[in-house]
């Protein structure tokens, strides 16, 4: 499997709201993709747009450089916000159908469907209603119905929220061994945190327009240099608070968290702080995530 996923030029109104604003950008094959924003950013809009669910004033789709219609669209898979199962249909049929909706053989859908029960570990809910499985179990069986078809482009809208620790690793391993194998993985998320685990690369929009696109490596090793110290029994750091070009980021459990403008030499840093007591932390650090992420919506 290989393809690339563009969204060209996507713009979509709702009266006064500009939800997209030109939006453009691309999803590589082979590589968990974090789409991430602020709330109302845009970011169910666009994947809604991807799969034909929204209206656009201007602005394409495109498949390996091609227009998607519907024929492209049976080879991805979506796993939307507003979770889209029949509650009272038996998760097996369900999937089955999806499954078969999506173009496979009776037999192959009834294949798919129990391998993946199984690798999520949940073989013993195929005869349950949807509706009587735990929220995190319903996540699974969603993230099923979206891979039942062994999709080029898996799109996910949040499909980390609300899921315990066990969980979240489970969805993570299978959206990662579905990049290895070569699959397109575009997912939304507002846990940072799991994104920088799970995702090589991050698409971050504020008010429908891209912001910073890139891979996670290269966004947290570019920036100012910070510097996390700390000094034994000082919890205030007013060491760092007058030292000229050199901000404080974060004072936490007695670490203080530095960012150092490109004038700024670090044993200067390092004086101030054996100064003021004894120290027992003085390391580089990248930039997290969650730093680009604020940094990027200033
Ligand atoms: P969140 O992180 O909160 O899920 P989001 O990034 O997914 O947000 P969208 O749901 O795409 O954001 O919304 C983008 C903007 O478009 C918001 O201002 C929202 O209020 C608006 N919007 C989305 N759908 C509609 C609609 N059907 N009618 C009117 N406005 C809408």
């Amino acid at each position: 499997m290989s393809g690339v996923l563009e969204v060209v030029g996507l713009r979509r109104t709702y009266g006064t709201v500009t939800a997209l604003d030109d939006l453009s950008f691309e999803v590589p094959a082979g590589r968990v993709v974090g789409f991430l924003g602020p709330n109302g950013a845009g970011k169910t809009t666009t994947m809604r747009a991807i799969f034909g669910l929204t209206d656009l004033d201007a602005g394409e789709v495109r498949w390996n450089g091609a227009s998607v219609g519907q024929k492209e669209r049976r080879r991805f898979g979506y796993m939307p916000e507003e979770r889209g199962l029949y509650p009272g249909m038996l998760v097996g049929e369900q999937l089955e159908y999806l499954g078969r909706l999506h173009g496979l053989t009776a037999a192959d859908a009834k294949a798919a469907t129990n391998t993946w029960l199984e690798r999520l570990d949940i073989a013993d809910r195929r005869g349950s209603k949807v509706e009587t499985l735990s929220h995190g179990n319903q996540q699974r069986v969603q993230l099923t119905a979206a891979l039942v078809h062994q999709p080029e482009l898996l799109v996910l809208d949040e499909p980390l929220s609300g899921l315990d620790p066990t969980g979240i690793d489970a969805i993570g391993q299978v959206l990662v061994d579905q990049a290895a194998a070569g699959c397109c993985v575009l997912l939304s998320s507002h846990q940072l945190d799991q994104v920088e685990d799970l995702c090589e690369q991050v698409r971050i929009i504020d008010q429908g327009r891209m912001v910073v696109s890139g891979t996670v490596d290269e966004l947290e090793t570019s920036g100012a240099r910070r510097l996390v110290v700390r000094v034994e029994g000082d919890r205030a750091a007013d060491w760092a608070q007058q030292l000229p070009g050199v901000s404080v980021s974060e004072l936490s459990a007695g670490a203080v968290r530095l960012v150092l403008d490109s004038s700024v030499n670090s044993d200067d840093v390092l004086r101030a702080a054996m100064q003021a007591g004894r120290v027992t932390e003085f390391s580089f650090e990248r930039r997290r995530l969650s730093e680009v992420f604020r940094e990027a919506l200033t």
